[in-house]
């Protein structure tokens, strides 16, 4: 099962957006067991896209198209692409009913061109969208299968996700099935935890380990063959005790889409405790990676942002003083910061930032160092840490080692 990943659009030769749909797919399909062996990228240009179809078809099973699904002239992957299959391009109902209701509650007027996101193929799969108009599509001949899907991720993920995943599963499934499980650690670098696991990595065919790094953590894809499933379980519970035993300190959560952010969140429920914030360097940073999740308002009712040394004192009733002896980049301020908040909001924990984003110094200490206060209803604990590289890196460092110290916390 071989397959291969086509994004159409100018925008993406001409380096205005990143390729990103590719890596999500790639990734989907290879937990999917459908192995991907091409990327490719083309302008929205009928006879070099058509030019691409043939030799995708000569060389994959399964051809997956982003891009290309929207009302305009230049959007034009279903038509050549049923073009070259010899499909015809009717309306999808649903989608058209589902256009009409969009048109009539909003502010903006249907075209004539819009009705082109509702056509499908005549004998092919639609696919609803559910975050947006274009209907995406799923058809299948004797040697290859087509799988056409909207450009803007917020509609490319949702639909793979709820109507071509399953799709795919039952129409390629094999009598192996391939399981993976993906485990996620913080505090310690792709390189320390390949080098703590070595043999397992190296020595490990069915199930594989695959770690890959990704900002400020790393993640370890365990994955099995097997025709079955419990038996495929087990085998990754044997593995994952073996890693657990060596790295398991720096464990924090399954799945590919959970973020540390979230595991927090989720103990806080859990405990029926709250958080807030005060926030320097970040401005803010850590609050809205808390705003991200959904229900989060049962853990977090608000915080502060307190930039400048005098919005220090005058949201926070810092001691001016204190600020002036110790400078604002340091252990005492940022435990100020933390008691404030976690008294004015009356929260079960604050947490504080405090540092240099970079890339200049301030008060004579060198960009990346960031003091984190953590108040609890027993007290207040800080540590300072150096981070490395550019300013935003600096401060999505900060909102991690903060929610780390956290989890941590809610651990004991
Ligand atoms: P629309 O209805 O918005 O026109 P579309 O299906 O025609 O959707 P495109 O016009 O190709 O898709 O792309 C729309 C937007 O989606 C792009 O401007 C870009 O922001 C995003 N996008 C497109 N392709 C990709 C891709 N491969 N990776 C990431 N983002 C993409
Ligand atoms: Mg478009």
């Amino acid at each position: 099962m071989k397959a291969e990943i086509i994004a159409v659009g100018t925008e993406l030769l001409l380096g205005q957006v990143v390729n990103t749909n590719a890596t999500f797919l790639s990734e989907e399909l290879a937990s999917l067991g459908i192995e991907v062996y091409y990327h490719s990228v083309v302008g929205d240009n009928p006879k070099r896209l058509e030019e691409l179809v043939t030799l995708a078809e000569n060389r994959s099973d399964l051809i997956v198209f982003c891009g290309g699904l929207g009302p305009t002239e230049d959007d034009l992957t279903k038509q050549i692409v049923a073009q070259h299959v010899g499909q015809e391009l009717v309306r999808d109902e649903a989608g058209y009913e589902q256009m009409l209701t969009f048109f009539k509650n909003g502010q903006r007027f249907m075209t004539e061109n819009n009705l082109r996101q509702t056509l499908v193929f005549k004998d092919g799969t639609a696919l609803p969208n559910a975050t947006g108009l274009a209907i995406g599509i799923f058809y299948r001949t004797a040697t290859a299968a087509y799988l056409l899907l909207p450009g803007p991720p917020s509609e490319l993920k949702p639909m793979f996700i709820q109507q071509a995943r399953p799709i795919l599963q039952t129409e390629f499934s094999s009598e192996e099935q391939l399981i993976s499980r993906v485990l996620r650690f913080y505090g310690i670098g792709e390189s320390a935890l390949v080098t703590e696991l070595a043999d397992l990595i190296d020595s490990q065919k069915n199930p594989t380990v695959a770690p890959y790094a990704k900002p400020n953590e790393v993640t370890l894809r365990l994955t099995v063959k097997t025709t079955d499933e419990s038996a495929g379980q087990a085998k990754l519970d044997e593995l994952e005790q073996q890693i657990q035993a060596r790295v398991g300190e720096y464990f924090y959560g399954y799945g590919e889409h959970t973020s540390l952010a979230e595991v927090v969140v989720d103990m806080l429920k859990e405990k029926k405790k709250t958080v807030t914030a005060a926030e320097s360097l970040t401005a803010g940073l850590f609050q809205a990676t808390l705003g991200d999740i959904s229900g989060v308002s049962r853990v977090f009712s608000g915080g502060y942002v307190t930039y400048a040394k005098e919005t220090k004192s005058k949201m926070l009733g810092i001691n001016e003083d204190l600020l002036t002896a110790y400078g604002t980049v340091s252990k005492e301020c940022a435990e100020a910061m933390a008691l404030a908040a976690q008294a004015k909001e009356k929260a079960d924990y604050a947490l504080s930032f405090t540092g240099v984003a970079g890339p200049d110094e301030l008060e004579n200490q060198r960009p990346g160092t960031v003091w984190i206060a953590l108040a609890t209803n027993e007290g207040v604990k800080s540590k300072c840490y150096h981070f490395s590289r550019d300013r935003a890196y600096i401060r999505h460092s900060a909102v991690m080692a903060g929610l780390d110290l956290l989890r941590k916390e809610l651990l004991r």
